[in-house]
């Protein structure tokens, strides 16, 4: 299986998989189902093939920042105006039906399931693209208060199942999140990039290159921020790596931070 963000189509799980999969007959025997319509399955990736194929693939990114472009440009018109401090950013599926579902089930609930399946889709995308790998890999922290409220944060659940995949260190605590910050609904690129200002502080040095995990990536100000951080610190470049984007013409009407 494989998922390209570069805008190939994605190939349907599982199946040819079985002739060489002595393990199939214990999926088969343990009933797997799909995590979204609850058919049966024996496919690896916990979603029937038609699911997975209607999933809302961001197709078109912008290769700095994963924003989904019109056909016609190459490069999203923010990143045009003014790079972002990361160096490029994966994110495989569209913040559209069913990702938020996922996500809020990671966020709000046990949703360790949907956690490893988005992992996975990502995984996959961090794949297919083939660049170099990062030497660290560091997910979007939560306020403490958040993390006690809600026992988890659901970017070290999609992070940890990376590092195991690619044998890249995790560090969970390498940041913390100093401020707490307001809603961004409706704000300006710009008061979004104000108000998220020194919400990180770096509790260690860094060096090489760090790939930054986030569940959905919104207008990037929060991951602009937090890359900001890392190359203070001294990481060399930072790369993005999250599950989904909001896109570029929804982002007056993005879905709330809920961090
Ligand atoms: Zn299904
Ligand atoms: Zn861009």
């Amino acid at each position: 299986m494989s998922y390209s963000h570069q805008g190939q189509s994605p190939l349907a799980p599982g199946a040819p998989k079985e002739h060489n999969n002595p393990m199939g007959i214990i999926d088969l025997l343990l009933s797997r189902v799909c995590r979204l319509c609850d058919m049966p399955i024996n496919a690896d990736l916990d979603l029937c093939p038609p699911c997975w194929r209607s999933l809302p693939w961001n197709r078109l990114p912008c290769p700095n920042c994963a924003a989904p472009l019109p056909a016609d440009l190459a490069l999203c018109r923010h990143c045009a105006l003014k790079p972002p401090p990361f160096e490029r950013a994966i994110a495989p599926l569209l913040f559209e039906d069913p990702v938020p579902r996922l996500i809020h089930a990671i966020k709000f609930g046990k949703g360790y399931s949907q956690a490893k399946l988005l992992s996975r889709l990502l995984g996959d995308a961090v794949a297919t693209a083939d660049d170099p790998l990062p030497d660290l890999l560091v997910p979007v922290p939560l306020t403490t208060g958040r993390i006690f409220h809600r026992g988890h944060n659901q970017a070290i659940l999609l992070a940890a199942p990376l590092a195991r995949r690619f044998g890249i260190p995790l560090r969970r605590k390498a940041v913390r999140r100093v401020g707490r910050t307001a809603t961004q609904r409706g704000q300006s690129r710009a008061a979004r990039a104000r108000s998220v200002r020194g919400v990180f502080k770096a509790n260690q040095p860094f060096a090489g290159t760090v790939a930054i995990v986030d569940d959905v990536m919104t207008t990037g100000a929060t991951t602009a921020e937090l890359a900001r951080v890392l190359l203070e610190a001294g990481a060399d470049e930072v790369v993005v790596w999250a599950a989904a984007r909001v896109g570029g013409q929804a982002s007056s009407s993005a879905p709330a931070q809920f961090r």
